[in-house]
């Protein structure tokens, strides 16, 4: 039982101290089973949010609604969710009301897999009520209960199971795959941002692969943003060496790359898929830098312009070209640049006006990129009297 469990145990044992069950449950419970790392401990329970309310002391309503408590013990935070149905899903999302109960039955069955309606108590006995440790033995992703009921409630699950296929290198059972072939359109009516959340996660996966494959056969790439005409691309994306994808960003700038997004057209794909500026931005510099180093070596500018993790990412991102990286080279090339940011510059823009007496305008900015470039590609020191002189000497020519 890893130490997550054991902390959290002292939780489990005060709310039945009060009468009530609880238990370990979802992804936690499925993770320590499969010996991976777990992140949260999601913990289940009999008692209602104010009966949890009244067991702790500290306690934030984080999803009250729903039934969730967060329950603060020490430095450490635990989420205490009430056992819930949910019933009548009008709108292929969300449930229209949670209905608190007092059964741990009712609470597993309304969960989406098998493997993720475990639960565990505080003994570390599993309580398995649909075969959930067979599915996970055979690795497989299982609806709970009839899969074409279960994808009509809540479509997002189809996304859900496709990227647990990828974590996990798991299976879609065949009658679960069916499902999501017959019901797939439904996806049209969830959210982006519920969607992407999904995606990502499928995209940075162990095997990607094995969930692309029905992500694509299925044609639920067809109600994914931005990808209705994509399943060409998507087959070609499928077929990359299958190595597992370290960042987000990669992952984006692989995905797009090799489906053939032209530099100019990384921006609008990716606000469709409602990312960050943040993101478009970073995921721009890499595509840029894939296009410049699958063709040649870097040239010094682009190390200065892309900066060092951006040159690293590029660099990892060649692999799955079938081409070699030069991580140590291009690191050791990056670190003997004179400067790495304009602030290192020895001139600012201030020097320049007082020393010429001009009044500012587009040649300050224009000087400034000169001198910055004439550093970075060594041509000159990066030293003040060095760089008035060389200005001097532009303004001299002009
Ligand atoms: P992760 O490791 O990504 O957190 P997880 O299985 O814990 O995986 P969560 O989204 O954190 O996934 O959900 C926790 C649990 O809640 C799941 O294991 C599952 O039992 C249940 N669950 C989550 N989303 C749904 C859904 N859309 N339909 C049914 N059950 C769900
Ligand atoms: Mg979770």
């Amino acid at each position: 039982v890893p130490d997550e469990f054991t902390q959290a145990a002292s939780v489990l044992k005060e709310i039945q101290a009060h009468g009530f069950e609880a238990y370990f449950v979802g992804g936690s419970v499925r993770d320590a089973l499969l010996n991976q790392p777990i992140h949260d401990v999601d913990i289940a329970t009999s008692a209602y949010p104010e009966e949890i309310k009244q067991i702790f002391h500290r306690t934030i309503d984080v999803g009250i609604d729903h039934g969730t408590v967060l329950v603060l013990i020490g430095d450490e935070q635990y989420e205490i969710t009430t056992f819930r149905t949910e019933s009548t899903y009008q709108d292929f999302r969300r449930p229209d009301t949670v209905t608190f109960v007092r059964s741990l039955k009712e609470d597993l069955k309304r969960r989406d897999f098998t493997i993720n309606a475990l639960a565990m108590d505080v003994t570390g006995e599993i309580i398995d009520l649909f075969d959930g440790m067979n599915d996970l033995n055979q690795q497989i992703i299982r609806a709970v209960g009839n899969p074409k009921e279960r994808f009509h409630e809540d479509a997002l699950r189809m996304m859900r199971g496709l990227r647990f296929a990828s974590q996990l290198d798991f299976t879609i059972e065949p009658k679960t795959l069916t499902a999501i072939q017959e019901f797939h359109p439904l996806l049209g009516k969830i959210s982006v941002e519920r969607i992407a959340v999904e995606f990502i996660k499928l995209l940075l996966g162990k095997n990607r692969r094995a969930a692309l494959i029905p992500f694509i056969e299925t044609e639920c790439y067809q109600y994914c943003p931005g990808l209705r005409n994509f399943g060409e691309a998507l087959l070609n994306f499928s077929d990359l060496p299958n190595k597992q994808i370290e960042t987000e960003n990669q992952a984006w700038a692989l995905f797009m790359h090799t489906m053939g997004l032209k530099e100019n057209e990384v921006r609008s794909f990716l606000k469709v898929w409602k990312q960050s500026n943040q993101t478009i931005h970073h995921v721009q510099l890499l595509i840029y830098g894939l296009n410049k180093r699958l063709q040649a070596d870097w040239e010094v500018m682009d190390l200065f312009n892309l900066g060092l993790d951006a040159v690293l990412s590029v660099e990892n991102l060649l692999y799955y070209y079938g081409q070699k990286s030069k991580l140590e080279e291009a690191k050791e090339r990056y670190l003997n640049l004179q400067i790495h940011d304009r602030k290192q510059l020895a001139i600012t823009g201030n020097d320049l006006l007082a020393y010429f007496a001009k009044s500012p305008g587009k040649w300050l900015g224009d000087m400034i990129v000169t001198l910055e470039t004439a550093v970075v590609n060594g041509q000159i020191a990066n030293d003040k009297s060095l760089l008035i002189a060389y200005a001097q000497d532009i303004i001299d020519k002009e």
